[in-house]
């Protein structure tokens, strides 16, 4: 590892500040390079250099023969039913219901899932149809978006898969809920959306955004050595501070949820043997297990964000 004077460093990719400090770097085998990885003082956001280019989601990456071997994006596009994703799927749905039963007037629900993939999550919400708390009901009206070869076949199963220019000429507070799940980190310029979510999203509605937090227990200990430093495709990395700072630049305030099933999923996902993957949901069993996991991760403490009301009432 070496350290260079700050004032060599690039700009930040997250908030443009200049005075970026080198990390270190590491080694590609699977694009034979070595990459960058940059800290910023400013806004806690840590990002890699270069930027290898959104190429790398190709049909083989999908296929898990690309830079990240965990993806498998046909079984869940066939059968997301069948994958350990369901874990996380319904423990989304349980923090998205909560909070629309607790914080919005009963109704129709618009929620985009951006960077919806293979379509795990828009799936499962259409085979949910509605949110439903006593005899109120909000019936759920679904979006996505993504690029590739999976937003068309999710187009022809008749899904609203927009692209990000018919994402950008949606009118403000268009959405009740936008889902980012373990997108926010592939992308180069990630302030972009950040604005356009915040943009879309209607006051009082959720971003429901998971990433992996680099200021857990789990990457303190190996730094860069941490198998979720991927430099070909996790290229912004956040902390729960990163996370707070980018949200306020938008006017949206962080709320906390705590995790079970998301937790759960990220764990057994990075099994690659199936008789560790049989032990860990033994082991997941355990709530105290769970907590444990969470706490190393620092799953549960990566904010979420809501936009405040009063912005509709200044608005109008
Ligand atoms: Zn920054």
């Amino acid at each position: 590892m070496t350290t260079e004077p700050a004032a060599t460093g690039p700009r930040c990719r997250g908030c443009g500040a200049a005075g970026a400090r080198l990390r270190g770097t590491k080694h590609s085998a699977f694009l034979g390079r070595d990459f960058e990885y940059w800290d910023c003082a400013a806004c806690g956001m840590m990002f890699v250099e270069p930027f290898a280019g959104y190429q790398v989601y190709d049909d083989a990456y999908y296929q898990g023969r690309g830079a990240d071997p965990y993806v498998d994006y046909e079984t869940e596009y066939r059968d997301y039913r069948s994958t350990d994703r369901i874990e996380e799927l319904r423990d989304l749905w349980r923090v998205a219901s909560g909070f629309v039963g607790r914080s919005l007037e009963p109704g129709p629900v618009e929620w985009l899932d951006f960077g919806c993939g293979a379509g795990g999550l828009l799936q499962f919400l259409s085979a949910q149809r509605e949110i439903r708390s006593g005899d109120r009901s909000w019936p759920l009206r679904l979006s996505g978006h993504d690029i590739g070869t999976y937003a068309d076949r999710l187009r022809r199963d008749g899904f609203e898969i927009l692209s990000l220019d018919a994402l950008h000429s949606q009118p403000d507070g268009r959405y009740d809920v936008i889902s980012l799940i373990e997108v926010i980190e592939h992308i180069e310029y990630p302030d972009e959306v950040f604005r356009l979510v915040a943009r879309l999203l209607k006051p009082g509605g959720l971003l429901l955004l998971t990433t992996g937090n680099v200021a857990s227990p789990a990457f303190r200990v190996q730094g860069l050595g941490y198998g979720y430093c991927m430099p070909e495709v996790h290229v912004s990395y956040f902390t729960p501070r990163a996370l707070g700072v980018a949200y306020a630049r938008h006017g949206l305030v962080p709320v906390c949820f705590r995790y079970d099933g998301t937790v759960r999923f990220k764990v057994i996902k990075t099994l690659r043997t199936p008789g560790r993957q049989r032990l860990a949901r033994l082991a997941l069993r355990f709530p105290p297990v769970v907590w444990m996991i969470d706490f190393l991760f620092g799953t549960s403490r990566m904010p979420c964000a809501t936009k405040p009301r009063a912005a509709r009432v200044a608005r109008t």
